[in-house]
C-alpha cells in the first residue's frame, strides 16, 4: 500500500472587525479550491458567500451570524459540504493574516501561547485590527487544536527598514515609551509584488531595486532594495502616506490641534474624519476610481481636483523613493486601482522622463490579469502592472514554515 500523501492544503483566514475572508489553496500548484466571505458579523443581516472552485458551486445566504466563532463554524460547515472540511487530513496548516506584528515579528510565526500574548500586547498600536485577528486565531485553534496555525504579519516585510526611515523625529524616550515608529502595512503585498516584478524582469529579487505602488482603497508605496524593504509610506498606522479612498494620508500634525482647539472636535471625531471621511471621498464624495474617472469624463471639476491631488502625492513618493534607492530597476503598480486604472498609471508617470520613467500608451491600455510591462522598450526604468495575491503569499509563507516546522 502506498503511503498517504503529505498534507498540502493551506486555509488562509483574514479576520476583520466585522468580516472573515478565506481561501483554501493546494500548495502543490497554488490552485484555489474554495474561497468565501462572511460580512456584517454581529448584525441581523450578516451575509455569507462561499465558492467551491473545484465543483463550481456558489452558495449565498443572509441571516444573523452573531460573532466570529459562529462565522468560522459556518465556514467549516460550508467547506465540509464540498469534502474540504477542516477535519480533512490533507489540511497542512491554517495561515492567519495579522495586521500588526510590531518590531517583534519579522517573519511568519507558528502560533503558540507566547505568540498570542505578544499579538495581544500589540493591541494598543493596532486597536482596530489585532483584536479581530486574535478572535479568528483563537476560534480556528479551538476547531483544530492539533493543526499548526501560522501568523503572517502585514508589518513583517517592513521590519528591514533602517532606523533613519523607521523613526519619527520626535523625542526618543517618548517614542520608545509608546512604541511610536513607522511600521508600514500591506507587507505581504509589497513582498509578493516586488518578487513577482523581479521575476517579470527575469532577474533575482536580490539583483533589483523596485518601487511598489499598492493602490487599492487603502494605498501604500514601498522602496525595495535587493529584495529588502528600505522605506514605505504607511507609518505607525495605515493613515500616513498616499491619498487613499477614505484616508487623508500625509498632513501637518498641527491640523489635528487646530481641529481640537478651533473646531472643538473630539479625538474620535478627528479619527473618523481622517480615516473614513478624507482622501478621495472627502475631496469629491466618491472613493471608487471608476466613478471618479466617469465624473471627470463628464467635466466634473471637483472629481478632477481630487484626481490631481491623488496623482500629485503619488508622484512625490515616486520621486522620493527614486532618491532613497539611488538606482531603480522597476516601478510596479498593483491592487484595485494600480491594476485597473490606466489613467492613474499614465498620470503618475507623466513628466518623469528625467527619472527614466515612461509609459507606452498602447501597452498601458491592455487589460490583463497577468504581470506585464507597460514601459516602452527604450525606457530606462521598467514600469509594470503586477497583480497582487496576498492570499497566495500568506499560504506560501505558511506552507514553507510548516514544512520546516514539521521536519
Ligand atoms: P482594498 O483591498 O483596499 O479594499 P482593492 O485593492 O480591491 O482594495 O481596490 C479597490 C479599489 O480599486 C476600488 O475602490 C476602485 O477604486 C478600484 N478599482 C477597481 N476596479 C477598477 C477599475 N476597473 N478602474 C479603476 N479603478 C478600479
Amino acid at each position: 500500500m502506498s503511503p498517504a500523501p503529505a498534507p498540502a492544503r493551506v486555509l488562509v483566514l483574514n479576520s476583520g472587525s466585522s468580516s472573515v475572508k478565506y481561501q483554501l489553496l493546494d500548495m502543490r500548484d497554488g490552485e484555489r479550491l474554495a474561497m468565501g466571505l462572511v460580512e456584517r458579523i454581529g448584525e441581523e443581516t450578516s451575509r455569507f458567500k462561499h465558492t467551491c472552485v473545484t465543483t463550481g458551486a456558489v452558495r449565498e445566504s443572509t441571516g444573523p451570524i452573531p460573532d466570529h466563532e459562529a462565522a468560522l463554524k459556518a465556514v467549516a460547515e460550508e467547506l465540509s459540504k464540498d469534502q474540504l472540511g477542516l477535519d480533512s487530513p490533507e489540511l497542512a496548516a491554517i495561515g492567519h493574516r495579522v495586521v500588526h506584528g510590531g518590531q517583534t515579528f519579522t517573519a511568519p510565526t507558528v502560533i503558540d501561547d507566547a505568540v498570542l500574548a505578544e499579538i495581544e500586547r500589540l493591541i494598543p498600536v493596532a486597536p482596530l485590527h489585532n483584536p479581530a485577528n486574535l478572535v479568528g486565531i483563537r476560534t480556528a485553534m479551538a476547531l483544530r487544536p492539533d493543526l499548526p496555525q501560522v501568523a503572517v504579519f502585514d508589518t513583517a516585510f517592513h521590519t528591514t527598514m533602517p532606523e533613519s526611515a523607521a523613526r519619527y523625529a520626535i523625542d526618543v524616550a517618548t517614542a520608545d515609551a509608546y512604541r511610536i515608529r513607522r511600521y508600514g502595512f500591506h507587507g505581504t503585498s509589497h513582498a509578493y509584488v516586488s518578487r513577482a516584478t523581479a521575476n517579470l524582469l527575469g532577474r533575482a529579487p536580490e539583483d533589483v531595486n523596485v518601487i511598489v505602488l499598492h493602490l487599492g482603497n487603502g494605498a501604500s508605496a514601498s522602496a525595495v532594495e535587493k529584495g529588502r524593504c528600505v522605506e514605505t509610506s504607511m507609518g505607525l498606522t495605515p493613515l500616513e502616506g498616499l491619498v487613499m479612498g477614505t484616508r487623508s494620508g500625509d498632513l501637518d500634525p498641527a491640523v489635528i490641534f487646530h481641529l481640537m482647539r478651533v473646531g472643538g472636535m473630539s479625538t474620535d471625531e478627528i479619527d473618523t474624519l481622517l480615516n473614513k471621511k478624507s482622501g478621495l471621498i472627502g475631496l469629491c464624495g466618491d472613493n471608487d476610481m471608476r466613478e471618479i474617472r466617469r465624473r471627470i469624463d463628464e467635466g466634473d471639476e471637483q472629481a478632477e481636483l481630487a484626481f490631481d491631488i491623488y496623482i500629485h502625492r503619488l508622484k512625490k513618493y515616486i520621486g522620493a523613493y527614486c532618491a532613497v534607492l539611488g538606482k531603480v530597476d522597476a516601478v510596479a503598480f498593483t491592487a484595485g486601482v494600480g491594476e485597473n486604472a490606466s489613467a492613474v498609471r499614465e498620470a503618475a508617470v507623466a513628466g518623469l522622463e528625467l527619472l527614466g520613467l515612461e509609459v507606452d500608451g498602447a501597452l498601458n491600455a491592455v487589460r490583463s490579469d497577468e504581470p506585464r510591462l507597460i514601459s516602452p522598450a527604450s525606457g530606462r526604468v521598467a514600469v509594470a502592472v503586477v497583480p497582487t495575491d496576498e492570499e497566495l503569499e500568506i499560504a506560501t509563507q505558511t506552507y514553507a514554515l510548516v514544512g520546516n516546522y514539521n521536519a
